[in-house]
């Protein structure tokens, strides 16, 4: 449900028709939005519970550290304006070679393309990040990533996903009657009143 893992495509998938990168990076858009699932690799919000407008294209490595990589999209993330706001330039790791690692012991940032996020992090129930390791928590307070905006969207998920499950077991709970009526195990003079408790126990699931 939170943080999915995320595959990158070919760079060669990432070519225009005259196979080569394209030199606005920001024609990109597409292809790095699916690569990131639709999702702010930061934060986790979709671009649907953002509103369905962009969002927009991170330069993991800054432009400002990492020039030669602005066109590049494997460098290309997607983020919401307000997690790429509070990132900046910032780049507390190696800053000689492309492919230095994106944290050092608990400063630095994951980098969701190479590590598993249920390995550094875990969401709670009432929304809210927690450390396990790396630099979750310096990515806690460098992009304020439980602000309440985003504690309030993990939550609802949670909430959607439970109502979900709920849902799906009330129609059990019918189809079983159905057949309990069918076979015999209860008399279908009992099949109304149980059938009036399974529809206001759906009415109240669809009102959460
Ligand atoms: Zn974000």
């Amino acid at each position: 449900m939170f943080f999915p893992k995320l595959i990158r495509r070919s760079e060669e998938d990432y070519f225009n028709i005259r196979k080569k990168f394209y030199a606005n990076y920001r024609d990109n858009y597409p292809k790095v939005k699916d690569d990131c699932k639709s999702r702010c690799v930061y934060c986790d919000i979709t671009v649907k519970e953002y509103g369905g407008d962009n969002m927009q294209l991170d330069h993991f490595r800054p432009q400002e550290h990492f020039e030669h990589l602005e066109t590049h999209p494997h460098n290309l993330y997607l983020s919401c304006p307000k997690c790429n706001v509070l990132k900046t330039s910032d780049w507390p790791c190696c800053k000689k070679t492309n492919d230095a690692p994106s944290f050092v012991g608990s400063i630095g940032y994951l980098d969701r393309f190479k590590h598993n996020a249920d390995d550094y992090l875990r969401v709670e129930k009432d929304g809210t990040i927690t450390h396990i390791a790396g630099p979750t928590n310096y990515m806690i307070m460098k992009m304020k990533l439980n602000r309440p905006s985003r504690t309030n969207i993990r939550r609802k998920r949670i909430i959607e996903s439970q109502k979900t499950k709920l849902l799906i077991g009330i129609n059990k709970l019918t189809e079983k009657l159905l057949q309990d009526s069918k076979s015999g195990k209860i008399s279908m003079a009992q099949v109304p009143d149980r059938l009036e408790n399974i529809r206001l126990l759906t009415t109240m699931a669809q009102s959460i």
